[in-house]
């Protein structure tokens, strides 16, 4: 990978630090690597499809957030001013399922499981979002953009459930690139129910549905009802950061069909394109050879972790692994995680800080393409140790003084 950078492309501040590098992304929508450049001048717009919070944290939720974590910490020293929303999806078959299990009350273990998740994002050192919406709280919008996409023709009521009609948009999977059988298939696994016989097409998905008993149920024009999963993410996004945003993220499970139905929704209500400027997905976590799920019981929590590792082991773990590609979690590359960042913090001189160090040219040029963090750490490991502890700081590590 060229990761050089020559110095006239760096600018070298009067903190006497060189720290603004050119920043390139690779954009999931176009599937190559671009120049990253803003909407307005030094000011990022980045939403991430948060958490359902109905379950403890595990490592494929921890990864996703330490990196985008990381990214924003590289964001701010390159002195972009980034607003970060990330979503809370309170509203939702599985949340309300959850609930019924356990027989809670939906809203009672949603502000629960939240707050246990919180915790455990905050050990990791994971900075909160400037915003953190929860769907619940975004349903005026959500029934104004289902309202508007009526209107528009991209939507059609049955019997008090809204569904987007897909054919009416026409390029419904250009995004993710998939067949039409590719789509109904992923679909069906990820919540539309393709049998409903009141859609126009398999592939229509929902935007309002009519509230089962004992389930929250919102007045709107359609009957008492509640949101689908897609719309949520969209009215979250168009409330807070406006009808175009820089970056959206998420895991690259969320590519099809939920981004693709939020672009869908999102510039069939605006008329505007592209809704999202650079799409950033994270490789799925892996574990005994099968991706990280719920449904396949194979989740390793970051509770269970922190009682045997620190922090800072586990987040130097997570970013060990480039952003972009799957990964297996071996509890045995965590062992040695440990043993390095023992190795480093012993041997790091705080009396240096991101204040009065250099951060390293190779270690910023990795950085800025394409945010390569297992580059970043090799550097980090290689350098010596008054640079180590800037290092360390700007990628999030906690600093024991
Ligand atoms: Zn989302």
């Amino acid at each position: 990978m060229d990761t050089a950078l020559t110095y006239s492309q760096l600018i070298i501040l009067n903190c006497n630090i060189i720290c603004v590098v050119e920043l390139k992304l690779y954009n999931s929508a176009s599937r190559t690597i671009e120049t990253f450049v803003p909407l307005v001048d030094n000011k990022i717009s980045l939403y991430v499809c948060g958490i359902t919070p109905y379950d403890a944290s595990h490592l494929g939720h921890a990864f996703v957030f330490t990196v985008f974590d990381t990214l924003i910490r590289f964001l701010t020293l390159q002195q972009y001013e980034v607003t970060y929303v990330q979503n809370i999806t309170d509203v939702d078959d599985d949340m309300l399922k959850k609930a019924s299990e356990v027989g809670q009350e939906w809203q009672g273990l949603g502000d629960q499981v939240v707050g246990e998740l919180l915790n455990d994002f905050a050990y990791l050192n994971i900075k909160s979002p400037t915003h953190m919406p929860k769907a619940s709280s975004s349903i005026d919008k959500i029934i104004e953009i289902v309202g508007v996409l009526i209107e528009k023709g991209y939507a059609y009521e049955v019997d008090g459930n809204v569904y987007f009609d897909t054919k009416k948009y026409g390029i419904y999977g250009s995004f993710a690139r998939l067949s039409y059988k590719q789509m109904i298939a992923l679909s069906s696994m990820r919540g539309n129910n393709i049998k409903d016989t009141a859609k126009k097409d398999p592939l229509d998905f929902v935007l309002w549905q009519k509230s089962l008993k004992n389930e929250p149920a919102w007045k709107s024009l359609w009957g008492m009802g509640r949101p689908g999963w897609h719309i949520e993410c969209s009215a979250m996004s168009m409330t807070y950061l406006g009808n175009k945003i820089d970056i959206h993220g998420g895991g690259a499970d969320l590519m099809f069909p939920h981004h693709e139905s939020e672009i869908a929704q999102t510039e069939s209500f605006t008329g505007e394109q592209p809704f999202v400027q650079y799409w950033m997905h994270c490789g799925m976590v892996m574990y005994e050879s099968e991706k990280m799920s719920k449904s396949l019981g194979n989740l390793v929590f970051v509770k269970d972790l922190k009682k045997n590792y620190s922090a800072n082991a586990i987040r130097w773990l997570l970013l060990s692994n480039h952003y972009r590609k799957p990964w297996e979690y071996i509890e045995e590359d965590l062992m040695q995680a440990q043993k390095t960042i023992d190795s480093i913090e012993r041997s790091l001189n705080t009396k240096y800080t991101i204040q009065n160090t250099q951060l390293p040219v190779s270690f910023l040029a990795a950085l800025a393409h394409d945010f390569n963090t297992p580059k970043a750490l090799e550097i980090l490991v290689e350098s010596k140790s008054e640079e180590q502890v800037a290092m360390f700081d700007m990628l999030g590590f906690t600093i024991k003084s």
